[in-house]
Order: C-alpha cells, then sequence, then structure tokens
C-alpha cells in the first residue's frame, strides 16, 4: 500500500468511494469498482477528448444502476467507487501493468503515460480508501458473526476485437465454487444465457475483489458480469434485478 502524504493536495474531490445500505441486514455485500466514469476537472479528462469516459473504456455502464437496484431490493450494503477506473483499476492488483492503464481498448490514455511519484500515490490512495472501506465492512460482520456473502457487479461489452459474446451474464469465481454453481442453476433455469467463468476468468494477478476480499476470508464471493447492452434502460434493470434478487 502506498504511504499517503495526506498534506499534499490531489484532484480528488469526493471520496473513494460511497456506501449504500451499511447495515442491511441481507448476507450479500455489493461491490461495484466501476460504478463512475467520474474525473476530476483537474485532471483535464486524462487528454482524452471530452465523453470519452463515459465510453465503457471510463466504467461498466449500467453497473452501479443495477447493484443499487439490487441493494434496494434486499437491503443489502453496497460500496460504489466514486471515480472512474481509468484513474487507477480498483479490481487490479497494484502491481498490475494496467493498474493506471496507459491505454483501455483501442485508446491511449495520454494523461497516464508519464505520471509522477505524487500523482501514483493520490491514484493508488484511492485504490487504498476504497478497499479499506471494504474490508472495515467485511470485518465487522464476521465480527458480529453474520453470515456474508461477496457479490461484485461489472458489465461487459457485446463483442470484443470484433468477437460476439453470446452470454447475458457471467458468473466468475474461483473459491467460492458452491455458490457459483447454484447462481448459475439457478439463472440458467430462468432461461438466461449464463457463462460458467466467462467472458474472464478470476486470476489474483488481474483480479482483487474474488481473491481479496472472498477467497482470502473464506467468504463466498463471485463477480457477476452483466452484458451491458442489456442494462440500457431502467425497465431492463429493474427486470435484471428481480430475476437476480431471489438467487443471491
Ligand atoms: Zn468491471
Amino acid at each position: 500500500m502506498p504511504s499517503p502524504n495526506t498534506t499534499a493536495a490531489t484532484p480528488f474531490d469526493r471520496p473513494a468511494c460511497t456506501v449504500h445500505h451499511e447495515w442491511g441486514t441481507h448476507p450479500v455485500v455489493l461491490i461495484c469498482e466501476h460504478a463512475s466514469p467520474y474525473i476530476p476537472r483537474a485532471c483535464a479528462n486524462l487528454g482524452l477528448p471530452e465523453g470519452a469516459e463515459l465510453n465503457h473504456i471510463g466504467w461498466d455502464i449500467g453497473a452501479l444502476a443495477l447493484a443499487q437496484r439490487l441493494s434496494e431490493e434486499l437491503d443489502a450494503p453496497l460500496i460504489a467507487a466514486n471515480y472512474s477506473r481509468l484513474l487507477i483499476d480498483l479490481n487490479r492488483p497494484l502491481h498490475a501493468p494496467d493498474s493506471i492503464p496507459t491505454r483501455s481498448d483501442t485508446w491511449p490514455i495520454p494523461g497516464n503515460q508519464a505520471i509522477d511519484e505524487a500523482e501514483r500515490h493520490a491514484r493508488q490512495r484511492l485504490f487504498s480508501d476504497f478497499h479499506g472501506a471494504v474490508a472495515r465492512l467485511l470485518e465487522r460482520r464476521q465480527r458480529l458473526g453474520l453470515p456474508t456473502r461477496v457479490v461484485a457487479v461489472h458489465s461487459f461489452t457485446p463483442t470484443l476485437n470484433g468477437v460476439a459474446r453470446p452470454w447475458e451474464l457471467g458468473v466468475l469465481y474461483q473459491d467460492a465454487h458452491d455458490y457459483a454453481q447454484r447462481l448459475l442453476l439457478s439463472l440458467d433455469r430462468q432461461g438466461i444465457h449464463v457463462g460458467d467463468n466467462q467472458p474472464y476468468q478470476i486470476h489474483p494477478d488481474e483480479d482483487v475483489a474474488v481473491p481479496v476480499h472472498g477467497d482470502a476470508r473464506g467468504l463466498p464471493c463471485v463477480l457477476l458480469e452483466l452484458r451491458n447492452d442489456l442494462l440500457g434502460d431502467e425497465r431492463s434493470i429493474d427486470d435484471w434485478a428481480r430475476r437476480l434478487s431471489p438467487v443471491l
């Protein structure tokens, strides 16, 4: 973890994350690392054209809206990031080469090409603040003996490098085999085209939520990936929340 320099001015003008329903009663704790496309004005949009951050490179389109609906429906805590993943990717370990991505998809990120030590520390502070908040919540629940499952909510693009990704929803996991299989079976029974560890696989060098907050704590943990063209409006998001709530 970086040693935060609390006296240095940074462009980061809001907290790293927002906690909703902190004392929610449901066993599921939701996290949404790619919830926001927000880049502070002082960062000059990292040299990207205006609005580029609203594209999927900047955030997971629809993921926060779905996570909030689930949090409401279940009365489940939700920890959601307040900054774009272009500043620092909260689901990448700090040692990953694309923790602060120099390119994303086909876009070079000019503002990430040559950042100095102070800027790197300020970005890494967003990471440690977010994951510190998740850790505190989970540790408190474990101290209180509350049953807890961790569900990270993400979205993915319908195509990658010209290849169609047919799944409507992917359940990604490593140790939480039983929980994941139960989810996959329930969703399959609803007629949903589910991916078992698709469209990605979890890897400790490329992921944080599942290995750190779930598997290392012995908590059942999955990462849900929804195809973002299925989260285009409020009604679709409500439909997904209705399908997912009873099975999580
Ligand atoms: Zn994501």
